[in-house]
Formats: structure tokens, C-alpha cells, sequence
């Protein structure tokens, strides 16, 4: 017999380390979780001098996940999404609500999830609360809370809108991976296999920056995730703290990770094609979740520091501008042509 939706909770998504975080005496180094899945609301004790910061994504079958994805890594990413955009904050992860539609109920499917999800949660310390289950088209939506400090009345966030003119423009890990994998997914371009595999990861497993972003508290001065596209990401920046940019394409395009695609791109493509398909792969590619943000030029060394004590590469890609408007140039600063749009849903 099929399980039913409260069997189905209970044997996939309710956990008994949840009823660990109900006991009062427990130090908690964070806001608490006072009461887990199980009633009509879940309760989170947020810490005096904190803020909760919240956010909500949602990832739909044949819109975000191909609908053969292995379930453990649409488990892992659905999380790693959420996660990102509290990095994006400077937030603390803390606990996340599950709304899921499903079309069966498939019990292996559902495990492998769940274990996806749960080893990423674990990762993070990040407490599944509560959540919806229905019967419908394969649809996950999370949405995540995090702490924040509070010092001295002005909260600790990341913002978008905190860069100012001669700032250096900064970004973690690698770009373009993930659209390179999806193109090759698509049947767009044929990748010899260890590539693919390797930008497949990069695509299915993202690696959500968390403690980039905790460590970029009080030295960044904006900071954005990379989900849409760098190019459409920095320009959210540029609109919110109303100044421009100057991005170094060359820098840029170096860090797509995956090995042998360098030289995969030289057999088949000239010169000027190659510099377009790495260009588009890393400005407008899409699904990277690393981190973009600015700081001061004189906090250099402490973003350098941030870097090495979260363990994440982080690479300088330009500089904030007093003029308005985005300039792509190469290593001689010379302007670099070319249309790259950003994912839009309803474009
Ligand atoms: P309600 O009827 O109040 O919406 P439900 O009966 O849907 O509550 O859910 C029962 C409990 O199980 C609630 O605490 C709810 O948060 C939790 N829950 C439901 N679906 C999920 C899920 N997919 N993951 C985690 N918790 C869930
Ligand atoms: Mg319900």
C-alpha cells in the first residue's frame, strides 16, 4: 500500500535531532529552534541583538532540473540555493521550511532526496522545521531563515546597495561551469566525458558560500549571489547602490573549472569564438552561486584574509565607478563587444 502524506513526513523529513534543539539547557550558539515539525507552526527563538534573515526559492521539474536528475543532487541543490542566498546576506543558516509537490510517492526517490537534503542541512548546521506536502507536478520550495547580529542598532547584513565608486569588484570560486554543463546537457555542444563530469557537478551539487559571506561581515560593502548570470547579478548592484563598473573580462574568463575544456575550445574554435563562448559561458551563464560583492580598496588584505579562513578562492574581477553603466574590457583595458543576456523567467 502506498504511504500516506503523514507517514511520508514522518519516515523522510521529521528527524529526531529536531526534538534535540527543543531542550532548554542546550547552549545554543544561535537562535533556537523551540519547536520543530509536528504542530500547526514551527517556532524560531531569535537571539537578542539579532535579525532573522529569510528567503524562499523555488525550483520547478523541466524549468530548473532536468526530470531524470538524480534525486540525491536535487536534494543538495534545492538546499545549496537557499543556503547561497543567506551567504548573499552574511546570514547565519539556521532552519528551513520544505513545500513539495509530488507527482507519486516514490519511496527510493524520496530517500535519495532526503539524504541529499539532510547531508547539506547537517552541513550547516540548517534544521528542517516544518513544511507542505501535496500530490502534484514535481515542485520543491524552500524557504531558509538565518541570524544576523544587530551591533550598536545597525544590522550586520550584505546588502546590494552598500557599493560605492572606486570599490574593487570581487567574485568567489568558479563561473560558467554550470551553463557549460547545461549547454552540453541540451545537446547545444558535445564535451569529451571528464569534462562534462566535471562541470556537471559544478551544475547539480553547487556549493553554497556561507562562510564566505559570514566572514565578509564588516568588510564588504555589497554583496549579491551569482544565480542569474554575472552580468545580470552586478547589474542589481550597480542599480541598487547607483554607480557603474568596470569589469575585467580576462580575469573573469579564466575561472571556469572544469580541466580540458581550454584546450577542447582551441581544436574546434577560432580565436575570436572561443574568447565569445567563454565570455557568454561566464558573464550570462547562470547557476554559478558564488559570491559577488565590493569592498574598499583599503580592505584588500582583510578580504584576502576572509577568503583564506573560509577556505574559498576569491578573485578580483574590477572596480566600482562613479559613472553609471557597465564596461567590459580585457587585460589592456580595452573595451570588449558583445550581447550577453541574463536568465529572466519571462523574458
Ligand atoms: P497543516 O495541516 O497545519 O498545514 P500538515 O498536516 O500539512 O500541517 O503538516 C503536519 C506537520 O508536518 C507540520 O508541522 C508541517 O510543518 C510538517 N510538514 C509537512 N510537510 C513537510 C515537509 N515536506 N517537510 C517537513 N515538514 C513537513
Ligand atoms: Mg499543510
Amino acid at each position: 500500500m502506498a504511504l500516506g502524506e503523514f507517514d511520508l513526513i514522518e519516515r523522510y523529513f521529521k528527524r529526531p535531532s529536531v526534538s534535540r534543539a527543543l531542550s532548554p539547557s542546550r547552549n545554543t550558539p544561535h537562535a533556537d529552534v523551540a519547536l520543530g515539525i509536528g504542530d500547526d507552526c514551527a517556532l524560531l527563538q531569535p537571539r537578542p541583538g539579532t535579525q532573522l534573515a529569510i528567503s524562499s526559492d523555488m525550483l520547478v521539474e523541466g524549468r530548473h532540473f532536468f526530470p531524470d536528475v538524480d534525486p540525491a543532487t536535487l536534494g543538495h541543490k534545492a538546499l545549496a540555493v537557499n543556503l547561497s542566498d543567506l551567504a548573499a546576506c552574511g546570514a547565519k543558516p539556521l532552519a528551513f521550511t520544505l513545500a513539495l509537490a509530488l507527482p507519486r510517492v516514490d519511496e527510493p526517490w524520496l530517500a535519495a532526496f532526503s539524504r541529499g537534503l539532510f547531508a547539506l542541512a547537517d552541513a550547516h548546521g540548517c534544521t528542517l522545521i516544518g513544511g507542505d506536502t501535496t500530490q502534484g507536478p514535481l515542485n520543491i520550495c524552500i524557504t531558509i531563515f538565518g541570524e544576523v547580529p544587530v551591533v550598536a542598532g545597525k544590522s550586520q547584513a550584505l546588502l546590494r546597495s552598500g557599493a560605492r565608486a572606486s570599490d574593487d569588484l570581487y567574485v568567489s570560486g568558479t563561473l560558467g561551469d554550470a551553463r557549460l554543463a547545461l549547454d552540453a546537457l541540451c545537446g547545444t555542444i558535445q564535451l569529451p566525458a571528464e569534462v562534462l563530469a566535471q562541470a556537471r557537478h559544478r551544475l547539480e551539487q553547487p556549493t553554497p558560500r556561507v562562510a564566505l559571506g559570514l566572514a565578509l561581515r564588516g568588510i564588504a560593502t555589497a554583496a549579491i549571489d551569482v544565480s542569474d548570470g554575472l552580468l545580470g547579478d552586478l547589474g542589481h548592484i550597480l542599480k541598487a547602490s547607483q554607480c557603474g563598473a568596470t569589469l575585467d573580462t580576462s580575469s573573469a574568463i579564466q575561472l571556469i573549472a572544469s580541466r580540458g575544456i581550454e584546450s577542447w575550445l582551441s581544436g574546434r574554435f577560432d580565436i575570436e569564438k572561443k574568447l565569445q563562448n567563454q565570455l557568454n559561458w561566464v558573464l550570462a551563464g547562470g547557476d554559478d552561486y558564488e559570491l559577488l560583492f565590493t569592498a574598499p580598496a583599503s580592505a584588500q588584505a582583510a578580504v584576502m584574509q576572509a577568503a583564506r579562513s573560509s577556505a574559498t578562492p576569491v578573485t578580483r574581477i574590477g572596480r566600482m565607478d562613479a559613472e553609471i553603466g557597465l564596461r567590459l574590457v580585457d587585460t589592456n583595458g580595452q573595451p570588449v563587444s558583445g550581447q550577453f543576456a541574463s536568465f529572466d523567467h519571462f523574458a
